[in-house]
């Protein structure tokens, strides 16, 4: 089973009015130094639930070969704050010399000073929050930064020595019409970047956006447009070599994001910070146990280690939760492992009558099924909602 470590960074320079993810705006350096400390605490207080001579040991050590660090805005953080994350999960968990250590980053917030120091500290791979490379969209998602300062981070950033940056794109934004949005796909494949991520804009709640769009100050793009975008979105990705292995991402071959895989197959993670969930499978019971802390700054800094654990999953919640999960990646799901995995055959667990209504998905072109994978074509990763509930 492999493990990965995500470390969320609960800062942000503005709040873009789209999104809802935790985050604070950074008001000083003095904040970030304390949360470094908290972070750094409760990874070193975690330390007791995998030695295996404490009371408390109750999942396996094993080296972590991903490290992510989300948000916020963790290029808020200095690359010394980084760097002293990473090295006490080197000193908790050990280190893998292979492992994939991502940071995202705001196009605006970075130079290549800064890019070369977090290289220097282990961060080899790079996620840039560019969304579009249209000022107009820019500005109606309330992004701090222009195209010119994506361009040029993402230079930068090759001049620093990554050799493996993600870009995030999204699309069906009212006023993006289907030039706009080709047109920032072809600037980001001009870029050649080894992974590229796209979003459909959705209307989270307690956002800005919710709030507008129910006081009729903004409008939704027509389903059907927004479709149209991901078909053309995937179409062109996939002609300029990249592979569609999950419903959202496109990567060039031995690209694909480690860590996010983690998160399609069930593996385990371990989340620190104010927000950040976990996963990870008692090594006595072999059950899967979810964690979590609450999004909340100032209760992570009093006591960084209270977490609020789940009831454990059962066999059939980690059924379950691996087929949502893994039906998202387009290789789908092997029966094979998964019996292997679960001790149980797939369609003896979920019953005639979800073999039937899948088999109409496949009828129709949306699914396919052969001796030993059932998964969704890319007309059935844009109705995914509906086959996955099939299996809820
Ligand atoms: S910078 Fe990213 S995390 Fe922060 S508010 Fe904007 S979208 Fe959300």
């Amino acid at each position: 089973m492999s493990f990965g470590v995500y470390v969320h960074v609960p800062f942000c320079k503005s709040k873009c009015p789209y999104c809802d993810f935790y985050s604070v705006i950074a008001r000083d350096d003095k904040l970030k130094e304390k949360y470094t400390e908290a972070v750094v605490r409760e990874i070193h207080g975690f330390a007791k639930y995998f030695r295996s001579d404490s009371a408390d040991h109750v999942f396996m050590k094993t080296a972590p070969d991903s490290i992510y660090f989300g948000g916020g805005t963790p290029s808020l953080l200095t690359p010394e704050e980084i760097g002293k994350i990473i090295a006490e999960i080197d000193e908790t968990f050990g280190s893998q010399d292979t492992r994939e250590i991502t940071l995202e980053a705001n196009p605006k917030t970075v130079d290549k000073e800064y890019l070369s120091a977090i290289r220097s500290v282990g961060v080899n791979r790079l996620s840039l929050g560019v969304q579009s490379f249209d000022d107009g969209i820019l500005r109606k998602l309330g992004r701090a930064h222009k195209a010119a300062d994506a361009l040029e981070a993402f230079r930068e950033a090759r001049e620093a020595g990554f050799i493996n940056i993600s870009i995030d794109l999204i699309f069906g934004i009212e006023g993006q019409t289907m030039e706009i949005w080709e047109a920032s796909l072809e600037k980001a494949l001009e870029l050649d970047p080894e992974h590229i991520s796209l979003y459909s804009l959705e209307f989270m709640e307690g956002t800005v956006f919710t709030r507008w769009l129910s006081e009729g100050r903004m409008k939704e793009t027509d389903p059907e447009e927004d479709r149209l975008m991901y078909e053309r979105a995937a179409d062109l990705l996939k002609g300029a070599g990249y592979e569609h292995y999950e419903i959202s991402n496109f990567a060039k071959p031995g690209f694909e994001s480690r860590h996010n895989l983690k998160y399609w197959n069930l593996d385990d993670y371990a989340g620190f910070g104010p927000g950040a969930h976990s996963y990870m499978t008692d090594h006595l019971t072999g059950q899967g146990q979810r964690y979590y802390h609450l999004p909340d700054l100032e209760r992570y800094l009093e006591d960084p280690l209270k977490v609020e654990f789940m009831e454990p999953n059962s066999y059939a919640d980690d059924m379950t939760e691996f087929t949502i999960t893994a039906l998202r990646l387009s290789r789908g799901i092997d029966k094979y492992e998964f019996s292997e995995r679960f001790g149980q055959d797939f369609w003896e667990f979920y019953g005639d009558l979800a073999k039937l209504q899948f088999g109409s998905f496949i009828d129709t072109g949306h699914a396919e099924e052969d001796e030993e994978t059932i998964r969704l074509t890319l007309k059935g990763f844009n109705i995914s909602n509906q086959i996955l509930s099939l299996f809820v």
